[in-house]
C-alpha cells in the first residue's frame, strides 16, 4: 500500500529541551494512527513537524512531497490551539475556511457531521467548550482531505460527543482517509486507532496495534481488594499477590476466580469493602514501557516559547 506519510528520524529541540527525539513513522492510506502520551511528551511538536508548521531535523514526506510543497487541499489540520474570531458563527467560520481551498464541501453537511447543524448561526463565543472544539474539527474537514491530522480533537468534548466524533473519523478512514490523531485519552486511542504510537520524552517507546501493545506490555489482569485487614490476608491464595495493610492485589485471576478470593477473605474474617477486577489496558502498557503514568503532567519547560 502507498505510504501517505513518511517521517524519518525527526528531531526538534527548543533551547535545552528536546521535544521530539528521533521519531520515525509511516502511515498507509486509510489508516488511523493515534499518538499518545501525557502533556509534554512531544505530541504537538511532532504534529507540527509532520505538517511543516515548525522546522525540524530529519525527513518528512506527505504524499511523497515535502509538507510545505504538498497540495494543501489534500491535508486537513486541526491544531491544538484553534482560536477563531469569537463573533463568527459556526457557519461563517466554515465559510471562511471553505474559501481557502479550491474545492470545499457543503458547509451544512460538515456542520451536520460534527453535530453542529442546530447551532450553525451561533457565535463561536456562545458555543459550549465542546461545541467550539467540534467547530474547530469541522474546519479541518471542510476541504475533504485525504490526510487528516488532529491534535487533541476531543479535548473538552463530552463523552457522547466524543463517541460520535470517533464514529465520524472511523467512517472517514473506511473511505480511505488517513488519520493521525493525538490524544492523552488511552481509551480513545484503543477504540479508534489501527495502530498506536506510545510517545514519551519525545521518542516513540512502541508502535503497534492497541491489542498487541496491551498483550505484550500490559501485564496481567488483577483483582484489587480494599478494607480493614492485615497484610497477610491473601497469603494462602494460589495466585501471585501483593499485600499491605488495607489493600490486597491478586494477579492473574479471571472473573470466575473472584468467588474463591472472597471465600478466602471470609474464612479469615477480613473486613473488606471495595473489590474491583480489571484487565490490563493501554495505560498499563504505557506505564510498563515508560515508567510513567500517562495521566501525569510533565513539568513545564523553563525558558521562553520559540516557534
Ligand atoms: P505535548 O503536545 O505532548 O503536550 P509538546 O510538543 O507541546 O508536548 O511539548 C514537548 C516539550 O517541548 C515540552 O517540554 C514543552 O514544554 C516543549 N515545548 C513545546 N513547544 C515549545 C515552544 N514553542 N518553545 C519552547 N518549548 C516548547
Amino acid at each position: 500500500m502507498d505510504e501517505v506519510l513518511v517521517a524519518e528520524d525527526i528531531r526538534r529541540q527548543y533551547g535545552d529541551t528536546v521535544a521530539v527525539d528521533g521519531v520515525s513513522l509511516s502511515l498507509s492510506a486509510g489508516e488511523v494512527f493515534a499518538l499518545v502520551g501525557p502533556n509534554g511528551a512531544g505530541k504537538t511538536t511532532l504534529v507540527r513537524a509532520l505538517t511543516g508548521t515548525t522546522d525540524v531535523e530529519g525527513h518528512v514526506a506527505l504524499f511523497g512531497e515535502s509538507p510545505t510543497a504538498v497540495d494543501r487541499d489534500r491535508i486537513g489540520l486541526l491544531p491544538q490551539d484553534c482560536t477563531p474570531h469569537e463573533r463568527l458563527t459556526a457557519a461563517e467560520l466554515l465559510d471562511y475556511y471553505a474559501g481557502l481551498y479550491d474545492e470545499a464541501r457543503a458547509i451544512e453537511a460538515v456542520l451536520e457531521d460534527v453535530g453542529l447543524a442546530d447551532t450553525a448561526d451561533t457565535w463561536y463565543e456562545n458555543l459550549s467548550g465542546g461545541q467550539q472544539r467540534r467547530a474547530c474539527v469541522a474546519t479541518a474537514l471542510i476541504n475533504d482531505p485525504d490526510l487528516l491530522v488532529l491534535d487533541e480533537p476531543t479535548t473538552g468534548i463530552d463523552p457522547a460527543g466524543r463517541r460520535s466524533l470517533w464514529h465520524l473519523l472511523s467512517g472517514l478512514a473506511d473511505r480511505g482517509v488517513t488519520i493521525l490523531v493525538t490524544t492523552h485519552y488511552m481509551e480513545e486511542a484503543h477504540e479508534l486507532a489501527d495502530r498506536v504510537g506510545l510517545l514519551a520524552d519525545g521518542h516513540l517507546a512502541a508502535v503497534d496495534a492497541p491489542d498487541a501493545l496491551v498483550a505484550e506490555y500490559g501485564g496481567q489482569s488483577k483483582l484489587t481488594v480494599t478494607g480493614e485487614f492485615g497484610e497477610t490476608v491473601g497469603s494462602d491464595l494460589p495466585w501471585p499477590v501483593e499485600q499491605s495493610t488495607g489493600q490486597l492485589t491478586v494477579y492473574e485471576v479471571e472473573p470466575r476466580d473472584i468467588g474463591a478470593v472472597v471465600d478466602r477473605l471470609e474464612q479469615v474474617g477480613a473486613d473488606y469493602g471495595g473489590l474491583s477486577w480489571s484487565e490490563p489496558d493501554l495505560e498499563d502498557a504505557y506505564l510498563e514501557l515508560t515508567g510513567r503514568d500517562v495521566t501525569a503532567t510533565a513539568p513545564l519547560a523553563t525558558g521562553g516559547q520559540q516557534r
